[in-house]
């Protein structure tokens, strides 16, 4: 499969962040279009037409999502946009924000016109991305200088501004709900569902929150129609798309393919095989919540269904390639750290149990497992996944059941010998303090 640049079009052009260069490649033209020549029924039905899923990682239908909205709700409709992209492995919104952030912009604006949005949004950046939050802030100065946000836009009546919002850092902050709480001005904890924020959402409002990835469809589906955006990938899994490759590839960066590229293809035939031309031990394909596969389940196309399908999932498309070397307990017991960091505490299976199995994985690590410790992670994951308040229980399970599943003799080594398997690497330091729990 030939790469493409279809999202990534502009990203290399001299200039490629001001409003000059966006405009001179059609820029604002499509929203231009939508706000004065088609009804906001009509560019909702134009995205559901498309099969657009939403790029965040859950991949719902984003069309589907714009109809929820109430039509004259009590409260304003809110279009907020996640830029949070904490997911580790993943870095394709923050292309899109550094080098054309104009494309995500009118994508809000169209989006914004489809719901109903109330005049002001936020873009919610992670407080790390600095430098993305000064591009948007001078790209939203140029868009209201030329009268494309603000009052009236396009003599259209539609008054819409945005506004840049930075988080502080959280990996919580974007869920949905705990980001909208984190607009809001309070701690970001996930809020119960439902209500589903497109009934209330941010300020008790409905609210869509989109990711940037989605948004940037958006202008692309006006211009050329939902024909077209479906002419890339396969049905019910549209649309041209980003991964984020990293780990031991020859190659790492953001890819652009038609969805639905496979794991091998893109691995080998573009990111140049494995780093030193060892083997593949095992790719995590859709950020780190994703299960793992083995280099024997990598020929598969990149895309929700499919993944899916492979008890695995294609969430934020951040790959991560792990070869022969590293040692899987390592790995995992770095994942199921990051995930106890992020637990926001609020929810008991997830709070404590984020902590336990991360401190197993340490114990196995330092040669002080148990023999039944490859079974209690499996326990102790089936007693987080499906019974914590959000998304992030069953995320921290994903790697840790799938590597005791696929690797159990790796863990049993570690048990029986206390030490890595022989060839295998252990990136961090023992000698570490062990964090308490
Ligand atoms: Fe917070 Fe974890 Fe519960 Fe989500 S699952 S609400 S992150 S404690």
């Amino acid at each position: 499969m030939e790469q493409i640049k279809v999202l990534l079009a502009n990203i290399d052009k001299p200039d490629s962040t001001s409003i000059d260069t966006y405009m001179a490649g059609g820029g604002y033209e499509d929203a231009r279009k939508a706000l004065t020549t088609m009804k906001p029924d009509e560019v909702t039905q134009l995205v559901k037409d498309s099969e657009l899923r939403g790029r965040g990682g859950a991949g719902f239908p984003t069309g589907n999502k714009w109809s929820f909205v109430p039509k004259n709700a009590p409260k304003p409709t809110w279009l907020l946009c996640n830029a949070d992209e904490s997911e580790p492995g993943t870095f394709k919104d923050r292309l899109i924000i550094e080098k054309d952030p104009h494309l995500l912009i009118e994508g809000m604006i169209i989006a914004a016109f489809a719901i109903g949005s109330n005049p002001m949004s936020y873009i919610y950046i992670r407080g790390e991305f600095y430098y993305g939050a000064t591009v948007l802030d001078k790209a939203l100065d140029e868009a209201r200088a030329k009268g494309f946000l603000g009052k009236n836009i396009f003599g259209s009546g539609f008054d819409f501004d945005i506004t840049v919002h930075r988080g502080a850092g959280a990996y919580i902050c974007g869920e949905e709900t705990g980001l909208i709480e984190s607009v809001e001005g309070h701690r970001g904890q996930p809020r119960v569902k439902p209500p589903f924020p497109a009934v209330i959402g941010v300020f008790g409002g409905p609210t869509v929150v989109q990711n940037v990835e989605t948004l940037a469809c958006v202008p692309l589906i006006v211009r050329n129609g939902a024909e077209w955006f479906k002419s890339f990938g396969t049905p019910k899994n549209t649309g041209p798309k980003l991964y984020c490759v990293s780990g031991n590839v020859k190659k790492p960066g953001v890819y652009e393919f038609p969805m639905g590229i496979t794991i091998k293809e893109l691995i080998y035939d573009h990111c140049g095989g494995i780093t030193g031309d060892r083997k593949l031990k095992a790719v995590i394909p859709g950020g780190a919540s994703a299960p793992m596969l083995t280099p024997d389940e990598i020929d598969i196309p990149l895309n929700f269904d499919a993944l899916m399908k492979a008890g695995s999932m294609l969430g934020s498309a951040g790959i991560i390639v792990l070869d022969e070397s590293v040692c899987i307990v390592d790995a995992v017991w770095r994942l199921a750290k990051f995930f106890a960091h992020e637990s926001c505490g609020q929810c008991t299976p997830c709070r404590e149990g984020t902590n336990w199995l991360e401190s197993v994985l340490d114990r196995i690590e330092r040669g002080e497992g148990r023999p039944q410790d490859a079974d209690l992670l499996l326990d102790m994951s089936e007693n987080i996944g499906g019974k914590s308040l959000c998304a992030l229980g069953d995320a921290a399970i994903g790697p840790v059941i799938s590597s005791v599943r696929k690797f159990r003799d790796e863990y049993l080594h570690h048990v029986e010998h206390k030490s890595c398997l022989p060839g295998t690497t252990r990136y961090r330091r023992l000698d570490m303090p062990v964090a308490a729990h």
